[in-house]
């Protein structure tokens, strides 16, 4: 299998979020590619650098607007007497049906969910280059290959059409989700990171042809709180084209398999021609988020039992966090699945 992944990437290095209220150091650091990256090669795979695919297949699932934001508001906010090094928003609307802002400080808090996507010099070229790893990913499949590994970082799955968030910008399994309807009129996206993808829900609420199924912690009590239960199941035309799977905090390989089952049965059932899988590792039971506890080999067979859907497979890599299984369970995952044989 092959691995896509672009040195620049590693040049989005956020600094802060707030957790609980607090300054804490952003987890969603640069070395967690070289993390990923060995992880990767252990298992197998070959690492290609993706080539550049311009706008078209990101703004083929964000606005115009949101993506112009992401492309300049570093700067723009720069000019602001006294502003913070990184864009982190400040006010948000209660609700988005009013004007669109025209200030810095206004369209950061319209397309910014929370304070854990700061935004510095190098956050658009490296989501770029995160999303053209997506790309190429799907064309590969697209090229016959029966699966490929897009080393995305940053994240994807919480940005929104218009709104980034939880340290995403530009939604990757999203947009190889979109390249991959050229050649496929259903496709799915299985997302077996931790939290909830409720960036790529929103995406697809209303659409039929994208089935979106995630598998989370409950978000009762767990980021990103108003999304992720079992009774949204999307709307208008793709009404049960969303499921949510939420589990009990620290129930482990046994619930998360079974939870996983019920995912194939819905997906089987939509009959797709391709599977784009949003790969976050921080279900693990070692990682600071600490939300499931899947083990090491748990990742195996969750691996595994997805290859076992027989489908063109884009695994996009989401969350996963610093701690020293984080290479193993990326390598356990791709070797249960099958990442030795092609
Ligand atoms: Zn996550």
């Amino acid at each position: 299998m092959k691995a896509f992944y672009a040195e620049e990437q590693k040049r989005h290095d956020p600094k802060a979020f707030l957790s609980s209220g607090a300054p804490q150091p952003n987890p969603e650091k640069p070395e967690r590619i070289e993390r990923l990256l060995a992880g990767a090669i252990s298992a197998g795979l070959t690492v290609e650098r993706p080539g550049n695919h311009g706008l078209g297949p990101i703004a083929a699932v964000h606005t115009p607007e949101y993506l112009d934001f992401l492309k300049h508001i570093f700067t723009r906010w720069q000019r602001i007497e006294g502003a913070s090094a990184e864009v982190i928003p400040n006010i948000h609307p209660i609700a988005r049906n009013g004007s669109y802002p025209a200030s810095a400080v206004g369209q950061a808090g319209y397309h910014m969910a929370d304070t854990a996507c700061p935004i510095s010099a190098e956050t658009w070229n490296s989501a770029l280059w995160s999303a053209w790893s997506a790309v190429e990913a799907a064309e590969a499949i697209m090229a016959g290959a029966p699966s490929a590994y897009a080393l995305c970082r940053p994240p994807g799955h919480h940005a929104f059409a218009d709104v980034a968030g939880g340290f995403c910008f530009i939604n990757n399994s999203a947009v190889a989700a979109q390249v991959l309807r050229k050649s496929s009129a259903r496709v799915a996206i299985l997302d077996v990171d931790l939290h909830h993808g409720n960036g790529t829900q929103g995406i697809f609420y209303a659409r039929p042809d994208v089935l979106t199924v995630s598998l989370h912690a409950d978000p009762v009590r767990f980021y990103p709180f108003f999304w992720g239960h079992a009774d949204e199941r999307g709307e208008g035309p793709g009404l049960g084209y969303n499921l949510n799977l939420p589990l009990p905090r620290k129930s482990g390989d046994a619930a998360f398999l079974e939870a996983l089952a019920t995912a194939f049965q819905r997906i089987r059932a939509c009959a797709p021609e391709a599977l784009v899988v949003a790969l976050g590792l921080d279900a693990f039971e070692g990682d600071p988020f600490g939300g499931l506890s899947v083990t090491t080999p748990g990742f195996s067979r969750i691996g595994e039992a997805i290859a076992g859907l027989d489908l063109p497979t884009v695994i996009v890599q989401e969350g996963g966090y610093l701690c020293d299984a984080l290479g193993d369970n990326l390598t356990a995952f791709l070797t249960g699945f099958g990442g030795k044989k092609d």
